[in-house]
């Protein structure tokens, strides 16, 4: 495919000259006619994969020219670096166009953006507090917002902006495009999909699931997560072998906890990263990690995505993800130029499901390893293990010789199960069907 195949205009096609641009990538083919066609729509790709001008080549396209001075696209990033490289990219593609493209974030003058804003504008590329902020200052009119793009959710998600998004959909014409990208599917994610985007149609570049033939996987089944924390610092105590570990973990609260645990035995060998950390934070944790100072760095899928760091002899699966491109993209992490790498995956009884999806993914079953008889199994739980073990095991529905449960039915509440019959004898009862297209009903009374 070229980019004639995507029917653009010549300034289009002039601007992608100069850039020397001349085969659309795999996301820009296949978002282009879902972005036109103006319906929802959800793009998994990676920054580097040319996701920018997979959702600008049909906006623009499709954007008129006008002299209104109210924005009609609005994109939301997840940080002010973002939205300073969004408008770079929107001008490049945008050289032979006349279009008046704004960015606003955080941290600087308000009262510089109110003016800019006040001077007209086509489209906005905006930090979600910075644009509130304008928004509820009533400079900004959002009347004529037709497409909202969402770039990175996944990111602005972790970072803890739901809310925030949640009340910019509220102010934001009803009839709009939504269009949002994220690297990583997380449960965050898919929840804001179902809760606010309408049938949306996915758009993504299908994760590899042939993982790299130099990495070396495996895995143990281990109960718990005390017990995990057990056979990890087991592993790590030799140091020759795990001499450069990146440990992946799902939460950020779960995070810490490994971290706070690794620390006690593993004194200044450890860092950590997830978005709940300053950037300075997180850099110097990167920095410590790559230039070999900690020889084990504790991360969360989104905030390690965007690592590039080589050498990497483990990358352990503390948790089995849910998502099996997750994953595909954690284990990529080792094995990196050619060099050998080793993945260990931990997986609970509960995780068994998940680990399934990725062996599905893989076409491969993940050996598994003994699980140490030196290592201490540990029968403390965490919040989060307790909870769900209360409400599968709870003794009061097993046990019927304690009597009936506390909060049996009231009798009037206690109604068989009916099924379709039931729908009947209520229409018998007042004559008439229940719904006007009760055919059943019609067909049922003539026979009688
Ligand atoms: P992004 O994923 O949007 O951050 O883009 C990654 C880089 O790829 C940017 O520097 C783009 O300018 C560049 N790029 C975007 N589309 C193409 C293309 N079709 N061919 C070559 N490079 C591209």
């Amino acid at each position: 495919m070229t980019f004639q195949d995507l029917n653009l205009n010549t300034p289009l096609y002039n601007a992608l000259d100069d850039l020397g641009f001349t085969v659309p990538t795999p996301i820009q083919a296949e978002a282009f006619n879902v972005v036109s066609s103006g319906k929802d729509m959800v793009g998994i790709a990676q920054t580097g994969t040319g996701k920018t001008f997979a959702y600008m080549l049909p906006i623009l396209k499709n954007l008129k020219f006008s002299t209104q001075e109210t924005p009609r696209i609005l994109i939301l990033v997840p940080t002010r670096e973002l939205v300073v490289q969004v408008v770079e990219e929107i001008e490049k593609l945008a050289k032979y166009i006349n279009v008046r493209v704004l960015g606003v974030y955080g941290g600087t003058n308000i009262n510089t953006q109110k003016q800019a804003i006040a001077d007209g504008l086509d489209i906005m590329v905006a930090t979600p507090g910075r644009f509130y902020d304008l928004a509820l200052s009533r400079v900004l009119q959002l009347k004529n917002i037709q497409r909202l793009v969402i770039d990175e959710v996944d990111v602005m998600l972790d970072l803890g902006f739901r809310h925030q998004l949640i009340n910019i959909f509220d102010i934001l014409p009803e009839r709009r495009q939504n269009i949002m990208f994220s690297a990583t599917m997380t449960h965050d994610v898919d929840e804001m999909i179902s809760e606010f985007f309408k049938s949306p149609e996915r758009v993504s570049i299908a994760v590899s699931g042939t993982p790299l033939e130099n990495i070396l996987q495996s895995r143990y089944n281990v109960p718990n997560f005390y017990t995990k924390v057990n056979l990890l610092s087991h592993l790590l105590k030799d140091t020759d072998t795990f001499n450069k570990v990146l440990i992946f973990i799902g939460y950020k609260k779960l995070a810490d906890l490994l971290f706070e645990n690794l620390e006690k035995h593993f004194h200044d060998e450890c860092c950590v990263i997830h978005s709940n950390k300053t950037q300075n934070y997180r850099l110097r944790s990167i920095e410590q990690f790559r230039n070999g100072d900690n020889r084990v760095l504790v991360a969360t899928d989104v905030m390690a995505r965007g690592l590039d760091i080589d050498n990497i002899s483990h990358v352990i699966n503390f948790d089995t993800p849910d998502y099996p491109e997750n994953y595909m993209h954690r284990i990529g992490r080792t094995g990196r130029a050619e060099r050998e790498g080793s993945s260990i995956l931990f997986s609970t009884d509960k995780e068994l499901e998940s680990l399934e999806k990725i062996e599905n993914l893989m076409n491969m079953t993940i050996p598994v390893i003994p699980f140490p008889e030196d290592v201490n199994i540990s029968d403390e739980l965490i919040e989060e293990e307790r909870l769900v073990i209360k409400e599968r095991n709870n003794p009061i529905k097993k046990d019927e010789t304690i009597g009936p449960a506390y909060h049996e039915k009231k009798d009037k509440n206690k109604k068989e199960n009916l099924g379709g019959s039931y729908k009947f004898k209520i229409a018998e009862k007042y004559k008439k069907p229940k719904t006007r297209g009760d055919k059943n009903y019609n067909k049922r009374n003539k026979k009688k």
